[in-house]
């Protein structure tokens, strides 16, 4: 019996591509074969992937993170209709601090056969911009990285198209069932049962995919709160929270997605912007920052705008202090401000000359979300306590839709290569990923 936590992109991802190895093998899923239930205490979608922006990219500095992207991409290709993906490509645009790594990005992503077109120079970045969007303004821009592939998929579609398909494969989809606790038999570490506000569950092999609550469910496994880090300099910091939370800040511009069309009439690329400009109110005049910044947004005919966000704020608190729930929208806590309102609008206003003057339509509902990070910001992916699979992206993962693909062969005695790079012991050891200069903690 595989019991799999969290009705999410993992999750269910997981549970599908579990299902469907199995069936290649012979065997039945279900009621007189192998069982594998996703337990979700809310319902299909409730947690982080029914709230993303659905950016999917390969955009990453780290080479271990555009392998690992690079084979979600092509996840999402096999069946855009039913993960409701719109491959409409995706942009890196940046300051000169920034030139150097993106270009590394671009040549690292040619050797992968990753298809992308890198611009260098201001003048011709802005040439480049302004042959798909006329009105682009935005300054101190020396690069553009164009990826033909990626764009964004619609949220809770896609996660609803990978319960349709996990459903019709054999897996049990059960809502409304929160797990409490774990059990272990015989004084050893492996999880023989699960307890749940529905009673216990027996199980060979359990699977977490709990988004923003893995701090719930880290310490119901008893594993550590801190943590020792080997830095890059061989010196080791002890006492590292494992996990800390941070609030992502978006929201939507209430204009029909149609107006932000590019010049040949088709909807553009998701675009992403990084510039160390300042930034001033499109509403008032004063200064916003004059540090590096940057924003991302895309035309969404889901959200009903043009939808997108900027950098995330950080939870200043310990993680088991943050109120995980009521999740998103719905949090008295951790939804957007009208900061974040001003600043977002006077950004879309820096980049286009279409937003200039727009902010008043900005839709001033509750929007954004938390999400629950991991020390260096990269994912964790690997096995505890013997049986017990943890996916933890460190909330930048809707996008890593074929992790649970290469996750569910690792359950069947596969070894992963794009997984290796992510397991829990590269903080003892001090294999971290490189850092780069973007003013976003997951590129
Ligand atoms: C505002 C926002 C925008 C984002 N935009 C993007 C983006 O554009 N691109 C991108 O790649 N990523 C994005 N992310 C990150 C991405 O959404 C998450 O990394 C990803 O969706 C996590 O998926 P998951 O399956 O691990 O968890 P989730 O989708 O959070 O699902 C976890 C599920 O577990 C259930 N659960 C929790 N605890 C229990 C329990 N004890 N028992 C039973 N069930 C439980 C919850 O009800 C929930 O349904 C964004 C995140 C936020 C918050």
């Amino acid at each position: 019996m595989y019991v799999i936590i969290g009705a999410g992109i993992h999750g269910l991802s997981t549970g599908m591509h579990l299902a469907q190895r199995l069936r290649a093998q012979g065997k039945t899923i279900g009621a007189g074969g192998t069982p594998i239930v996703v337990l979700d205490k809310s319902g299909v979608g409730a947690g982080a992937s029914g709230i993303a922006c659905g950016v999917v990219r390969n955009n990453y500095y780290q080479p271990a993170m555009r392998e690992l992207m690079a084979h979600s991409v092509s996840v999402w290709e096999r069946d855009p209709q039913a993960y409701s993906y719109h491959p409409v490509g995706y942009m890196q645009i940046s300051p000169e601090v920034m030139h150097a790594q993106v270009g590394t990005i671009y040549e690292q992503q040619k050797a992968i056969g990753y298809e992308s077109v890198f611009i260098e120079g201001e003048r011709d970045s802005l040439d480049y911009m302004k042959g798909l969007l006329s009105d682009w303004q935005a300054r101190n821009i020396t690069s553009v990285l164009h990826e033909k592939r990626g764009g964004y998929a619609n949220n809770l579609a896609a996660v609803e198209g990978l319960a349709k398909k996990a459903t019709a494969l054999g897996v049990e989809i059960i809502t409304g069932v929160e797990v409490t606790g774990f059990r272990s038999a015989g004084g050893g570490s492996a999880i023989s049962a699960v307890e749940t506000s529905a009673g216990t569950i027996g199980c060979d092999q359990v699977v977490v995919g709990v988004g923003p609550w893995i701090n719930s469910i880290w310490n119901m496994l008893e594993l550590p709160k801190t943590i020792s880090v080997k830095g890059r300099d061989g010196s080791v910091h002890d006492g590292v929270r494992m996990w800390h939370y941070m609030a992502l800040q978006e929201g939507t511009l209430g204009v029909d997605p149609d107006y932000q069309k590019m010049n040949d009439g088709c909807m553009p690329p998701v675009i992403h912007v990084d510039t160390d400009a300042p930034l001033y109110s499109d509403r008032d005049g004063k200064l916003i920052t004059d540090k590096l910044w940057g924003l991302y947004y895309k035309p969404d005919f889901h959200f009903n705008g043009v939808q997108g966000g900027a950098m995330p704020a950080n939870v200043e608190r310990d993680a088991d202090a943050v109120r995980v729930d009521p999740y998103g929208p719905k949090s008295p806590e951790f939804v957007v401000t009208d900061n974040f309102a001003d600043m977002w609008t006077s950004a879309l206003a820096f980049c286009q000359k279409r937003f200039e003057g727009q902010h008043g339509v900005y839709r001033h509902e509750p929007s954004g979300g938390i999400g629950c990070f991991t020390p260096d910001s990269f994912p964790v992916f690997d096995r505890f306590r013997d049986n017990v699979y943890v996916i933890a992206d460190s909330n930048h993962g809707f996008k890593m839709i074929g992790v649970g693909e290469l996750v569910a062969a690792e359950l069947l005695g596969e070894k992963s290569t794009l997984l290796a790079p992510f397991r829990f012991a590269r903080y003892a050891e001090g294999k971290l990923h490189p850092v780069s200069h973007s003013p976003f903690p997951w590129s």
